[in-house]
């Protein structure tokens, strides 16, 4: 068998253990470019897919050839960057690759640098902000599956999930994704009509047709789109009217097949004051969330962002800010930039100078998840006020949330459950107990309610 060959079997195999998306962000333009006897060099289009491959699959892979070739003991991932014919398609951009031309020098570097920051204005047709591609976007399990299902929309709009609803906290990538879908087919299908438009101004523009009597001249303005992206559809809830606008507004595009994304910070059927007829609506098609990212992919988007600005910082600065920033990726990408703007300026960037910078970023769980939090982020998210959590009812639309407020005092916070008992009115303390213990095993039988858990506490510790 060839090296040609042996790759190819390898990846045949790889792709039952991953899904294709992640197939194709990591093993793409990959191959093996030497083999000895026992020792195997792959090489790959950029240190991001380095990076990924030696510390996520390099125990598969190794597998996967030793099954093959039993003398294959050990691998190694080397760059080998793409020359301008090779260039992949639907890779990595190229700036990513600028970090190892050691040739460009520092006025051609500022050139670059004032190229890519011309190519991210807002374009005015689709209101898509070019900087939001996939190629720059980072895949993680965290949300794999989102990015998955956005992948297959650019693909093939209109004809694959319609609508798309991509749900999760503020800072994970929703507006990102969402656009590099937008992105994508506007590049590809240069006939498509794409619009991104944010819910709230969405709202703004049917309160305003309403007012001045032109809401056919506001349809009709929407009927060319092809692809219609809202961002954080959430906003629309509780507007009435403009909930029955957007209904036929949906239904007109839905039924000519054109393609519908919509983001927002909970799934449609945790979304209070949304319409029956919208819930379903927006259940009908796809719906998937994005939620934390662990460690490791902390690291990997710090380190692709500092490709994306041909920069570089020590690896134990990288790994103090992976460690400690942990609410969401814009506050990664906020530490990041932070320090970077010190690095310019020269300033030395020992790790007791780091820890300066990023106080304001860092928070233990104690900091954020306070008794007044878990309270308000409650009866927030459950549409109650505070006091009803205290109410001595029976009722099923409170003594729920009350049961999930004492659950997350007691797991996220170790209170007693006397302590509970006590701060809902002096009840019997196994009150406490079988409230905690009914949401835990709960937990393990409901996947609605453990994404309601996990919804909740995104929120208790985004501040
Ligand atoms: P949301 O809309 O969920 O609040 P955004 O899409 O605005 O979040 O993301 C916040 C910031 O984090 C943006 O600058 C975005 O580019 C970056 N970001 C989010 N997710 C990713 C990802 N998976 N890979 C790379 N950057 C990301
Ligand atoms: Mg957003």
């Amino acid at each position: 068998m060839n090296n040609l060959e042996l790759w190819q079997s390898v990846l045949a195999q790889m792709q039952f253990h991953i899904s294709k998306a992640n197939f194709a962000t990591w093993f793409q333009n990959t191959e093996i470019i030497s083999k000895n006897s026992e020792k195997i060099i792959i090489s790959v289009p950029n240190a991001f897919s380095k990076e990924w491959l030696s510390n996520k699959y390099n125990k598969l892979i190794l597998k996967t050839l030793h099954d093959i070739d039993d003398s294959i003991k050990e691998l190694e991932f080397v760059i080998k960057p793409q020359d301008a014919n090779g260039a992949p398609k639907n890779v990595l951009p190229k700036t990513i690759d600028g970090i190892n031309s050691t040739s460009s020098s520092n006025t051609q570097r500022q050139e670059e640098a004032q190229l890519r920051f011309e190519e991210f204005k807002i374009n005015k047709d689709t209101n898509l902000n070019p900087r939001y591609t996939f190629t720059s976007f980072v895949v993680g399990s965290f949300n794999e599956l989102a990015h998955a299902a956005a992948l297959a929309v650019a693909d093939s709009p209109g004809f694959t999930y319609n609508p798309l609803f991509i749900y999760g906290g503020t800072g994970l990538g929703k507006t990102h994704l969402i656009q590099a879908i937008g992105n994508k087919i506007s590049d590809e299908q240069k006939k498509k009509k794409v619009k991104y438009i944010s819910s709230e101004k969405f709202v703004s523009g049917i309160v305003s047709a309403i007012r001045t009597n032109s809401m056919e001249a506001f349809k009709a303005s929407l009927a060319p789109i092809d692809v219609l992206i809202l961002d954080d559809i959430q906003f629309i809830a509780g507007k009435n009217k403009s909930q029955e606008e957007f209904f036929h507004v949906f239904n007109s595009l839905y039924e000519k097949n054109k393609q519908i994304i919509l983001s927002s910070d909970r799934p449609p059927n945790a979304i209070a004051e949304l319409e029956e007829r919208l819930k379903s609506r927006f259940e009908g098609g796809m719906i998937a969330d994005v939620s934390l990212p662990d460690y490791e992919t902390r690291l990997v988007i710090l380190k692709t962002k500092l490709q994306e600005k041909n920069m570089n910082l020590p690896e134990e600065v990288l790994d103090y800010i992976a460690t400690n920033v942990k609410k969401n990726i814009r506050e990664l990408e906020g530490a990041l930039n932070k320090i970077l703007i010190c690095d310019k300026l020269n300033q030395e960037l020992n790790i007791e100078a780091v820890k300066k910078l990023l106080k304001g970023f860092i928070f233990s769980p104690f900091d954020v998840a306070n008794y007044k939090k878990i309270i308000e982020t409650v009866a927030k998210f459950y549409n109650l006020e505070e006091k009803n959590l205290f109410d001595p009812t029976r009722r099923k639309e409170i003594v729920k949330p009350r049961q999930v407020a004492m659950f997350l005092l007691r797991k996220e916070l170790k209170y007693s459950f006397p302590a509970i008992a006590r701060k809902f009115g002096g009840k019997d303390h196994t009150t406490a107990i079988y409230a905690y213990k009914k949401i835990l095993q709960e937990n393990e039988e409901n996947n609605k309610l453990t994404e309601e858990l996990n919804l909740i506490k995104q929120k208790i510790y985004s501040g």
